[in-house]
């Protein structure tokens, strides 16, 4: 596969592998030792991913990627944080990829605990897992205001929300994404099908 330059192409090079994958066919592309030598010179991923931290996402397995094709940043329940944005702009500004693609899932336990922490009845003990929790918590407030139960819609309303803020507080992002050289694409996992649905997108992409 050559590296696709531009988003159209990332996207559709994603959605291929992920249909290998579902499939129950994956070619395991770029996973031997040429691939490592080559790789180890430089990357040139032609893709970013910042998606939930869930063991079930993994990236290179999902997409039937390999060594040097995604820039991976996760966290649990996938929050904007400094650092998470201080990586997706290393990916856009010095590796050049033309696509963000912003990956959550359906029973997500982040958004379920949220929900849980809405209605009084998140037990858990963490206090960082609560400042997380407290950051996805106006996105479920705002979905509950508008009369969404389901955690699938508000999967969908965090997955939307999360890539407004990226665009909001990165500059470079936004920027780039207006000019065109970048797009940035939200998607929902679905854990048992493993199947990636488009959610949303910003910026030029068939
Ligand atoms: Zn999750």
């Amino acid at each position: 596969m050559a590296r696709p330059q531009d988003a159209s192409s990332a996207w559709e090079a994603l959605i291929r592998g992920n249909q290998n994958f579902v499939a129950g066919t994956p070619a395991h592309p770029r996973q031997d030792a040429d691939i490592r030598k080559v790789t180890a010179e430089q990357q040139r991923p032609f893709a970013a991913l910042f998606g939930c931290a869930d063991s079930r996402l993994a990236a290179e397995m999902i997409f039937d990627v390999g060594l040097g094709d995604l820039f991976v940043v996760r966290n649990a329940g996938q929050v904007i944080a400094e650092t998470i944005l201080g990586s997706l702009e290393f990916a856009v500004e010095v590796l050049n990829v033309p696509l963000i693609l912003v990956l959550g899932h359906d029973e997500c336990g982040a958004v379920r605990s949220t929900m849980n922490a809405a209605d009084g009845t998140l037990e858990i003990e963490g206090e960082y897992i609560h400042k997380l929790v407290s950051r996805i918590m106006p996105t479920v407030q705002r979905g509950l205001d508008a009369g969404e139960r389901s955690i699938d819609d508000l999967t969908t309303r965090h997955i939307q929300d999360t890539i407004e803020e990226m665009l909001e507080k990165s500059d470079l992002i936004s920027s780039r994404v207006k000019t065109g050289k970048l797009a940035v694409v939200g998607a929902n996992y679905k854990l048992e099908l493993g199947e990636v649905h488009m959610v949303c997108s910003h910026g030029e992409i068939a």
